[in-house]
C-alpha cells in the first residue's frame, strides 16, 4: 500500500469535541440543551445498529435524544402525525426518520413533513434546493462529511476532476453538488453510465456510493488520485468492506478512506453539527 489514509474517525471525533464544547457552553449558560428526536420504524438489524450509533453520539456531545421505535406496522398517516407533533414541539430541534421505511410508507411525502428547519438530515426539497443554489443550510450529512475528510488532506477542488459513482438521492447527487460549490469539475456515474471506468481514470478525486462490494478496480485509479468509498457492504466471512477494491486501489491512491473507520464516522459527526445548527436557530 503507498496511499495514506484518511482517517475518518480521529476527524469525526474532533468535530464531536467542538460540538460538545459548545453545547456545554449554552447550557452552562442556562439554556437546555439541543434535542434530537430519532425515529425508527421496524427492526431491521442495519438500521438499528445506524441508530444506535447515532444515539451514542448525541449522548456523548450532550445533546438530548428521544426515541420513537416504532413497530413496522405503523401507518403513514400515523407517522406524519407523530411527525407534525415534533415539529410543533418547541422543546425538539431535530428529526431524524432512519431509512429506509418499509414499502407501503412514501419517502419522499415523510421527508417533505419534516419542517425544513428541524431537518437534520439536509434531505429537504428545499435544503437540497439551498444547496444546488449554492445558499447552504441544512447539508446532507454524508457529502458534507467528505467535505470535511477533503479538506483535512488540504483538497482545492478549483481545476480538479472529481468523479462520483452512484447517484442517489442522500449521497451521490448532494455530494455532486457539493464538490461543484467548492469549485470542482464533476462528472456524475450512475447505473445506466456506459463508461465508469473510463471516467474513473480520469479523476483526481475519486467517490463512490453505491453498495456493491468491489464494484471500483484498484486498476481504475488514476494514479496519484484522491479515493472515499462510502459504500458499506458484508464480505462472505462477514466483515464490513466498501464498494472499492482497497488493496489495489491504495497502490495507485495518495490518500484513500478505510472502511470501516473512513466516511461512516463523519456523517455521524455532521448530524451532531447540523442539530447543533437547527438549535442555535431558536435558541441564540
Ligand atoms: P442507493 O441504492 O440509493 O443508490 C445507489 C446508486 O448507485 C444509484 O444511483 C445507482 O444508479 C448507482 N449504481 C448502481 N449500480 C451501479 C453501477 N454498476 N455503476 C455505477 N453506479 C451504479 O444507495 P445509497 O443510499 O446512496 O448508498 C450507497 C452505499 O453507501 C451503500 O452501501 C450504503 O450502505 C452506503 N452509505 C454509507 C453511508 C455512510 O455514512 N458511510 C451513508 C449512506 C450510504
Amino acid at each position: 500500500m503507498t496511499a495514506k489514509l484518511i482517517d475518518g474517525k480521529a476527524l469525526s471525533l474532533k468535530v464531536r469535541a467542538e460540538v460538545k464544547s459548545l453545547v456545554s457552553e449554552r447550557t452552562q449558560l442556562g439554556k437546555r440543551p439541543p434535542s434530537l428526536a430519532v425515529i425508527l420504524i421496524g427492526g431491521d438489524p442495519a438500521s438499528q445498529v445506524y441508530v444506535g450509533h447515532k444515539r451514542k453520539a448525541c449522548k456523548e456531545t450532550g445533546i438530548t435524544s428521544q426515541s420513537y421505535d416504532l413497530p413496522k406496522e405503523t401507518t403513514q398517516y400515523e407517522l406524519l402525525g407523530l411527525i407534525d407533533d415534533l415539529n410543533n414541539d418547541t422543546s425538539i430541534d431535530g428529526i431524524l426518520v432512519q431509512l429506509p421505511l418499509p414499502d407501503h410508507i412514501d419517502t419522499s411525502l415523510v421527508i417533505e413533513h419534516i419542517h425544513p428547519d428541524k431537518d437534520v438530515d439536509g434531505f429537504h426539497p428545499l435544503n437540497i434546493g439551498k444547496l444546488a443554489l449554492r445558499i447552504p443550510k441544512i447539508r446532507p450529512c454524508t457529502p458534507y462529511g467528505i467535505m470535511y475528510l477533503l479538506d483535512s488532506i488540504g483538497e482545492t477542488y478549483k481545476g480538479r476532476h472529481a468523479v462520483v459513482v452512484g447517484a442517489s438521492n442522500i449521497v451521490g447527487r448532494p455530494m455532486m453538488m457539493e464538490l461543484l460549490l467548492a469549485g470542482a469539475t464533476v462528472t456524475l456515474c450512475h447505473r445506466f453510465s456506459s463508461n465508469t471506468p473510463e471516467l474513473v481514470a480520469q479523476a483526481d478525486i475519486v467517490i463512490v456510493a453505491v453498495g456493491k462490494a468491489g464494484l471500483v478496480k484498484g486498476e481504475w485509479i488514476k494514479k496519484g488520485a484522491t479515493v472515499i468509498d462510502v459504500g458499506i457492504n458484508r464480505s462472505n466471512d462477514g466483515k464490513l468492506i466498501g464498494d472499492i477494491e482497497f488493496e489495489a486501489a491504495a497502490k495507485k491512491a495518495t490518500w484513500i478512506t478505510p472502511v470501516p473507520g473512513g466516511v461512516g464516522p463523519m456523517t455521524v459527526a455532521i448530524l451532531m453539527k447540523n442539530t447543533l445548527m437547527a438549535y442555535n436557530k431558536h435558541q441564540l
